[in-house]
């Protein structure tokens, strides 16, 4: 049984409960305790005695040794992800969703192996494997995230990870997770998710077979645009070889961050329903617009993932593209320009609603994409969806001149 098996507890609650051990929020000698771990900063550690500072070395987690090895508000964090991911051994957490990615792939790729990259990951995930990766020794080929069994015919003898993100960045195809992390595991190769779009609360990945679950919690769990931080979850089978990487790495977190995002993880629940319930509205109100010509949005029924994904998840989060029918450059301009609930602007996942111009077409390599009219992505956020509907509709009225 690992770690995260021992509570038969639902996603929500588990949101609250986790991470809150007594010992890390109240102190007998002050007569109780408080609802949060308060933020515990430190570098230094103050030890009783040597034989104390030996023993202590030897304890990796839950016991102080060296700030970089973490602090009671970390722990907290790390604990709280854990207990949502069933199947997990633990959690890292590392100061960007980029460096959780990368640490994760420095961990388990060596020299002379390959991996097996998904063609529509996050671009700076390609970056690192084109840059720094190909540099060490590790070839990289990109698929097809509509690949599903076909993973198998890709595998080659040196083949040690195969990396997946559903749904796609920027495109939002949705993949057979279970399928190719059945054949992954039957051919002794390590999978690896980066699970931001959904969370645990939408798709458990290591449930669903996955060795190594990401996230960038600068999105949802943080969920308030004011911090940035990554996370890698993991089975028994990885967990070590990931701590040893991030220890080696000098990976470590703000406690103050910690804290921040603690915070955001306990109202998840209810800020992804309502992330979800306004994404559908809009998205459904843009598929019946003439101004549109496709929504890329799996929580739709006409969505071409929308089975898989309804087979998967437990719900969709806020994040979705769609396209202007016969719009160019100038034109998509002219519609974002005028919008005056979505800021301008990266990330995704807080509470406000924002939008950016995306353009796959020159990022992929495995596969073509090929549609001429410009894309656009939405984060939605907690505003009521009406105001929201009816800033896009001025939109398509400034974007038509
Ligand atoms: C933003 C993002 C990341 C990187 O997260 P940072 O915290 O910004 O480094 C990784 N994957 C996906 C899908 C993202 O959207």
């Amino acid at each position: 049984m690992s770690k995260s098996d021992d509570q038969g507890l639902r996603p929500a609650t588990k949101l609250v409960q986790g991470g809150r051990r007594p010992e890390w929020t109240g102190d007998p000698r002050l007569g109780g305790g408080v609802v949060n771990p308060p933020v515990w900063r430190a570098s230094t550690v103050l030890y009783d005695s040597i034989a104390d500072l030996k023993a202590r070395g030897r304890a990796t987690h839950d016991k102080l040794y060296y700030g970089r090895r973490g602090t009671p508000t970390v722990w907290a964090l790390a604990d709280a992800l854990t207990e949502m991911e069933p199947g997990a051994e633990g959690t890292l957490l590392y100061p960007s969703g980029v460096a959780a990615i990368s640490a994760g792939l420095l961990a388990l790729l060596a020299p002379g192996d390959h991996l097996l990259m998904v063609d529509s990951a996050y671009e700076p995930t390609r970056l690192f494997c084109d840059g720094m990766l190909k540099r060490y020794g590790v070839t990289t080929t990109y698929y097809d995230p509509l690949v599903g069994a076909g993973i198998a015919g890709l595998i080659r003898p040196e083949t040690k990870l195969i990396f997946l993100e559903s749904p796609g960045s920027l495109t939002f195809e949705v993949q057979d997770i279970p399928a190719i992390a059945a054949i992954a595991r039957d051919r002794g190769v390590l999978t690896m998710l980066d699970n931001t779009w959904a969370t645990p609360l939408l798709f458990p990945a290591l449930a669903h077979g996955v060795d190594v679950t990401m996230m960038s919690l600068t999105k949802y769990v943080g969920g308030h645009s004011d911090a940035m931080m990554g996370s890698l979850t993991a089975t028994g089978a990885v967990w070590s070889r990931l701590r040893q990487a991030a220890y080696q790495l000098g990976q470590a977190v703000s406690p103050d961050d910690c804290a921040l995002m603690l915070r955001g993880l306990r109202t998840l629940d209810v800020r992804m329903r309502r992330h979800g319930e306004n994404a559908l509205a809009v998205a459904t109100w843009l598929a019946d617009r003439p101004e549109v010509g496709r929504v890329l949005y799996p929580a739709l029924l006409d969505d071409a993932g929308h089975a898989i994904w309804s087979r998967d998840f437990s719900g969709a989060s806020g994040l979705f593209g769609f396209t202007l029918k016969g719009a160019d450059d100038a034109a998509r301009a002219r519609f974002i320009d005028a919008l005056a609930h979505f800021g301008i602007g990266f990330s995704w996942g807080g509470y406000e609603s924002l939008v950016v111009p995306s353009d796959p077409g020159t990022i992929r390599t495995a596969t073509v994409w090929s549609d001429p009219d410009a894309l656009v992505r939405l984060s939605i956020g907690l505003e009521d969806p009406a105001d929201l509907i009816a800033d896009i509709g001025r939109g398509f009225g400034a974007m038509a001149g």
